[in-house]
C-alpha cells in the first residue's frame, strides 16, 4: 500500500521513443525522481542503433552501420556507465572508377589517382596552400585562388561527391546544407581514418545493450510494439494521455509532422533499403566499409565482423555485408535521414512553431528535431534538454 502511495506522489513523465535520443532522457529523468513510461513502435528499444549478435555469431546492426565516435567527454562519461568499450579506428575504402583509395580523400588517395608527377605536384600545392594535415571541406575548396588546389578539388568534387550524393539524397552536394559534404572533408594527410575525434570506440556488447541498459531503473517502464499516437491526442493545445489531460513532460523523438497527422504536409525524409548477403569466407572486403562513389545504384557496404576484429569477436570462414539502398521515404518506409534543403526546412519550422505552443512537450532527437546528428548529439542534446527541466 505504502508503496501505491510512493508511487502516486511521484512526478512523471512519458518519453516516445526508445531510440537513444529518448532512453537518455529517460534515463535522466528518472534519476530525478520521475516515473517514466516508454513507447516504443518497435519491438526492442535501440532506434536506429539496434544491433543483435545473428546466426553467425556476427553483431549486426539492423539498421546500416553505426560507429560511436565523439569529442564530448561528457558525453563519453555518460555512456560509459552502461556499457565497457574497445577502441575502434573506423577505415573506409571508396570505389572510385573500380580503384579502392582511401576516405576521407587524402595524399594517399591522391597517390593512387595521379600519376606520381601530378600528385607529387598537387601534394606540395596542398601542403603550403591549405596546410599540412588540415581537412577542408570540398566545396570550400572549389573556389580556392590556386589552380592546382581547384583542379584537385573538381576532381575530387566529381569522383568521391558528385554519384554518391546524388544517389543517398537526390540532390547535388550544393543543393544541400553544406555541412552534409563537410562531414567528409579532403585531408591533406597521410593518416587514414574516417573520423578525427578523440573518443573513438564502440560498446564491447554492442549498442542495443547498452541502451538496455540505460533503460534498466526501477522507475521506467518500457512498452514496447506500441504506438504513443494511439495513446496520445491534442486538444486545445493540450496533451491527452489515454483520454485524460496530460501535463506532466512529454518527451517526443518521433517524426514531427506524423505526431500533428501530416496536417501540413510531409517532412521530406530519406529512407534506405539494406539487401543482406552471407559469403563463406573470411573476408568479403579490403575495409569495414566501402564507399561506392561512381558506380553502383547502393552507396556502400559494411561488412560486420570487421566492425568486431579488433575485440577478437568475430567468428572465422563467414562474413555478412549489407548494401545501403537510399529512396525516397513513402508511407510504409522508415525515416532515417531528414533532407537538409531549405524548402523542408521551413515546413519544419511551422510543425515546430505548433509544437511550442503546447507547454509540456519537449522535443529531441533526429526526427522531432529534423537535425541530421550522430549519437554523440543526440544524446548531448537529450541530456541537455532534461536537465533544463
Ligand atoms: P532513432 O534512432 O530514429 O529513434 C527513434 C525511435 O522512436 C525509434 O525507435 C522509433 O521506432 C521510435 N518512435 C517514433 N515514433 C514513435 C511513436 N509514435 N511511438 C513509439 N515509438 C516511436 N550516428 C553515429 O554517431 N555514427 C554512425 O556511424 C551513424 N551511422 C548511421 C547510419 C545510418 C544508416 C543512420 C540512419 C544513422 C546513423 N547514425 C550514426 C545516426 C544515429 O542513428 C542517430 O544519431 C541516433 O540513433 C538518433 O537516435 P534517435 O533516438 O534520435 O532516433
Ligand atoms: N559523401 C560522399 N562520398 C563519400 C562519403 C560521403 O559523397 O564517399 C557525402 C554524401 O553526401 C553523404 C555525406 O557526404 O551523405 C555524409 O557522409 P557520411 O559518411 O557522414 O554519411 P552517413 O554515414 O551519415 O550516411
Amino acid at each position: 500500500m505504502q508503496n501505491i502511495e510512493k508511487s502516486k506522489n511521484k512526478k512523471t513523465a512519458v518519453v516516445v521513443g526508445a531510440g537513444l535520443s529518448g532512453s537518455v532522457a529517460a534515463r535522466i529523468l528518472a534519476e530525478n525522481g520521475y516515473n517514466v513510461t516508454v513507447y516504443e513502435k518497435r519491438d526492442a528499444p535501440g532506434g536506429n542503433a539496434y544491433d543483435y549478435v545473428d546466426e553467425n555469431g556476427i553483431l549486426v546492426q539492423k539498421y546500416g552501420p553505426h560507429i560511436f565516435h565523439t569529442s564530448d567527454k561528457s558525453v563519453f562519461d555518460f555512456l560509459s556507465r552502461f556499457t565497457d568499450w574497445f577502441p575502434y579506428n573506423h577505415k573506409v575504402k571508396g570505389n572510385i572508377n573500380g580503384k579502392l583509395v582511401p576516405i576521407p580523400f587524402n595524399l594517399t588517395s591522391l597517390h593512387e589517382l595521379f600519376n606520381k608527377t601530378r600528385a607529387d605536384e598537387i601534394e606540395n600545392v596542398l601542403l603550403s596552400e591549405v596546410g599540412a594535415e588540415k581537412k577542408v571541406p570540398v566545396l570550400s575548396l572549389k573556389d580556392h585562388k590556386n589552380p592546382a588546389v581547384r583542379e584537385l578539388a573538381k576532381y575530387v568534387y566529381d569522383n568521391v561527391f558528385y554519384k554518391y550524393t546524388l544517389k543517398q539524397w537526390g540532390f547535388k552536394p550544393e543543393e544541400l546544407g553544406g555541412f552534409v559534404t563537410a562531414r567528409v572533408p579532403v585531408s591533406v594527410s597521410y593518416k587514414d581514418g574516417y573520423f578525427s575525434d578523440e573518443y573513438q570506440f564502440q560498446p564491447t556488447s554492442g549498442f542495443t545493450s547498452m541502451i538496455i541498459n540505460m533503460l534498466s531503473h526501477e522507475n521506467i517502464t518500457v512498452k514496447t510494439e506500441t504506438d504513443a499516437l494511439g495513446h496520445i491526442m491534442i486538444s486545445d493545445g493540450k496533451i491527452y494521455l489515454d483520454g485524460e489531460i496530460y501535463s506532466s513532460p512529454v518527451i517526443y523523438t518521433g517524426r514531427l509532422d506524423e505526431f500533428f497527422n501530416f496536417e501540413l504536409g510531409k517532412l521530406d525524409f530519406r529512407s534506405l533499403d539494406f539487401r543482406s548477403e552471407t559469403y563463406k569466407t573470411d573476408s568479403y572486403q579490403p575495409a569495414a566499409v566501402v564507399n561506392y562513389n561512381t558506380s553502383e545504384d547502393y552507396t556502400r557496404i559494411s561488412e560486420f565482423k570487421k566492425f568486431t576484429m579488433e575485440q577478437n569477436a568475430a567468428p572465422k570462414d563467414i562474413t555478412v555485408i549489407i548494401k545501403e539502398y537510399p529512396k525516397p521515404c513513402e508511407d510504409n518506409d522508415v525515416p532515417y535521414y531528414p533532407v537538409p534543403v531549405k524548402a523542408a526546412e521551413d515546413k519544419y519550422l511551422l510543425y515546430k512553431e505548433k509544437a511550442d505552443k503546447i507547454p509540456n512537450l519537449y522535443l529531441t532527437g533526429r526526427l522531432a528535431l529534423y537535425k541530421y546528428v550522430n549519437m554523440d548529439k543526440a544524446v548531448a542534446m537529450a541530456a541537455e534538454l532534461v536537465e533544463d527541466l
